[in-house]
Formats: C-alpha cells, sequence, structure tokens
C-alpha cells in the first residue's frame, strides 16, 4: 500500500469508492447523500471512475428517482473484474489458493493436499506456486491484483505474523508465512487464523451477513473458533482468542497435541471421533468415512458423533453466556453431517447457557462450506480494496505509478 496522504479530491473518490463498495449499486443522487459531497464533486468523480474502467454504468431497472437534473438516476457499480485479491488457506493437511473478484466471488480455486504440518518451507513454495498459476491462468495482470490474505490452521502473533504454533503445527513455530509469501510472489500479504478468516467470510458473503455479534466455530482436523464482537473480529493480546478446540472438555481425557489434557479437540474433533471407533473396529476410519457411515446410519457412528456434539455444545454454552452473540455459525467438514450434529449441540446451549442469552442466539451451518476460509483469506484484502484503488489512481496521475490499475 502507498501511505502518501491523499488530496481532498482523491478523498472524495475514496469515499465515492467506499460508497459504491460497502452498499453495491447506487445512483449518482444516492453517492451525493452516501458521501455527503456536493452533486457536481460526484459526477466529476463518477466521471473519473468510468474512464478508469473502475466502475459502469449497471443496465438497468428500478423505479427512476427523483431527476433534478433530468437524467436518469443511472445506478453506477465496480467492475467486479477491475482488481482482484488472492486468497490462501494453509491447512494441516492441505493448501487452497482462490482468486477472488472485487466482489469476493471465487473465479479460480484449486485445493492441493500435502503434509502442511511438519514442512512450512515446501508449503509456502507450493503455495507461491499454485498463486502464480492461478495469475497466469486467469490472465490477470500483476498489477490488477490488490494483494494476498493467507489463512493458517494455528494462531497467528497479532504484533508481527509470526505462528504461535507450539504443538499445533509443529515445525511452523516463529515462521513469519506473510512475509515469505511477500519474497515469494511479490504481492502485499496480511496473515490470519483460518477460524478468523472463516467468520469474516461467512459474515462478508455467508451466513452471518448483516450480524455484528456471532461465533463461527470450525469443525474441521481441529475445532477453532473465529469471534465477531460488536462488529469487530476479537484475536486478543496475542491472536489467541477463539482457541476453543483447546478449551477442556476431559480434565483427564488424552493429550492433546498442545501439551494439555483433555482438550475438546481430543474429545470431539473429527479425528478423534473417528479414533472411537477404530478403537472398536480396528479398522482405520478417516474422516470422509466417518461422514459416509453417519449418512448411512451407522449406529456407532451417530452416537460418536451425538456425544461429541453435546461436548461442542457444552462449550458453546460458556461462550454464548460470556459473548451474548446473535448467531454460531458452523462450518468444517463435520457439518455436513447436519441435524444429527445440530439437534444434541443446540440442546447443550440450551441447557447449559444463561437463559437470556441461549434465546437469543441462533445456530445455523455455515454457507460458504469448505470455500469459507479462503474467502475470507482474500476479503482481508478486500475489506481495504477502496483505499488500495484510490491510492494506487492518485499514484498513477502523479506519475510515480508503481502498480496500475488498468492496462491498455
Ligand atoms: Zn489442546
Amino acid at each position: 500500500m502507498i501511505d502518501t496522504p491523499l488530496n481532498l479530491r482523491e478523498v472524495g473518490r475514496l469515499r465515492v469508492l467506499e460508497a459504491l463498495h460497502h452498499v453495491g449499486r447506487s445512483s449518482r443522487s444516492q453517492l451525493t447523500r452516501l458521501t455527503g459531497l456536493s452533486r457536481a464533486t460526484v459526477s466529476s468523480i463518477v466521471a473519473d471512475l468510468l474512464s478508469a474502467g473502475l466502475i459502469e454504468e449497471a443496465p438497468d431497472t428500478s423505479e427512476p428517482e427523483g431527476r433534478p437534473t433530468g437524467r436518469p438516476a443511472q445506478p453506477l457499480t465496480l467492475i467486479p473484474s477491475a482488481a482482484y485479491a488472492v486468497g490462501a488457506d494453509i491447512g494441516h493437511q492441505q493448501v487452497r489458493v482462490a482468486v477472488c473478484d472485487l466482489n469476493g466471488d471465487p473465479i479460480w480455486d484449486t485445493v492441493v493436499a500435502g503434509d502442511t504440518d511438519r514442512a512450512p518451507r515446501e508449503t509456502l513454495d507450493l503455495t507461491a506456486d499454485l498463486i502464480q498459476q492461478a495469475i497466469r491462468e486467469k490472465d490477470i495482470a500483476l498489477g490488477d491484483v490488490l494483494g494476498l490474505g493467507v489463512d493458517i490452521a494455528t494462531p497467528v502473533r497479532t504484533a508481527d505474523g509470526a505462528l504461535e504454533a507450539h504443538g499445533i503445527m509443529p515445525g511452523w513455530v516463529g515462521v513469519r508465512p506473510g512475509r515469505e509469501l511477500e519474497e515469494r510472489t511479490g504481492l502485499t500479504a496480511q496473515v490470519a487464523n483460518d477460524a478468523d478468516a472463516g467468520a469474516l467470510a461467512e459474515r462478508l458473503y455467508g451466513a452471518g451477513r448483516g450480524t455484528s455479534d456471532m461465533i463461527y466455530i470450525r469443525l474441521s482436523t481441529g475445532i477453532g473458533a473465529g469471534i465477531v464482537s460488536g462488529g469487530r473480529p476479537l484475536t486478543g493480546v496475542g491472536g489467541l482468542a477463539g482457541e476453543i478446540g483447546h478449551v477442556v472438555s476431559d480434565p483427564r481425557g488424552g493429550i492433546c497435541r498442545c501439551g494439555n489434557r483433555g482438550c475438546l479437540g481430543t474429545v470431539a474433533g473429527p479425528a478423534a471421533i473417528a479414533r472411537l471407533l477404530e478403537q472398536s473396529w480396528g479398522r482405520r476410519v478417516t474422516v470422509p468415512d466417518l461422514l459416509r457411515l453417519i449418512d448411512e446410519g451407522d449406529r456407532g457412528a451417530v452416537r460418536a458423533l451425538e456425544d461429541a456434539a453435546e461436548h461442542i455444545g457444552i462449550v458453546l454454552a460458556d461462550l454464548v453466556t460470556l459473548l451474548n452473540p446473535e448467531l454460531i455459525v458452523v462450518g468444517g467438514d463435520l457439518a455436513a453431517a447436519g441435524p444429527l450434529l445440530f439437534a444434541p449441540l443446540e440442546r447443550a446451549i440450551r441447557r447449559y447457557a444463561l437463559a437470556p442469552a441461549a434465546e437469543a442466539v441462533t445456530v445455523v451451518p455455515g454457507e460458504l462450506r469448505d470455500q469459507a476460509e479462503v474467502r475470507g483469506a482474500a476479503g482481508m484484502v478486500l475489506a481495504h480494496a477502496p483505499r488500495i484503488l484510490a491510492d494506487r489512481l492518485a499514484a498513477a496521475e502523479r506519475g510515480g505509478d508503481h502498480h496500475p490499475v488498468t492496462t491498455e
């Protein structure tokens, strides 16, 4: 990002871009109201942005509103393909890269499996290769990429983006994936924990739209939560907030990879449920096997799932009492289990949370499924799209352009 202060006209342009980014299609008169700028200033900024190829007049549609100038109230929108953000989701066993347009819709999305936990360097190389492959295959000019958002399945230290990976992702302790990927790709990078990215995506594009107090819980290889409180992500001083998978659920339970005993993840994670079945059946049960068995109504698998859901619900009940959220969005592999998961989980919340807080909360499945994290990673960059675009236009006009916004 370029840090030169914007002059008045450039600030006006930023406000118009922000209004179009947040509200979507808006007429010139709506933009006048939303930005507080004069009608003449809005018209002239709109003309600028049209000729820069950043916005377009939408074909349409709705009832003509007040037309003091006699012009039709033509709605304007950002052109989705005017710029892009790249998201990279680094999980325990896979890397996923997606390129999203200005609306946050993925136009390229690929997953590659690998043992990422123990191989940071190889994983970072693979991620960079996938990013370059995406940009090449979609024929995108590097200057049209606003930046790279990275999410990873371990806490990220807020201060410097280094990983707090002790026991969670062995081999990644102290690694700064943002800086590593900046060096490999030339893109400016931001890093977040995977559940925080999932929470952002569900809030921007999925089940949490319009909510300012929600918990996104991700039931995958690990269990994690992304918390949004008062409209802001809750990360804590060191980036550890929301590590619900390491809340103690059974003090005499098994040793967790974090070094504590009986963490929720060891009792109720998909891998823990599969392990329970392995012990009694004497054969390997993968998470996809588990989901298939549940789907087929296998009694042992269903019982193990229901017990796990109750454990998760008891921990969520405490979070509901403490945080009083409006919504809990359940994502990750296990969410596919449907009512067999949701019914015992909700029953535990109703039973153990403070009654008015339990009544205030709704539990829903995520809408973005396995794309939530990668879209949230790109969404971190897109949240700054108006400012990045305004900075690049200003830089282009001043002749010191590093990143042309449009390529002729
Ligand atoms: Zn733990």
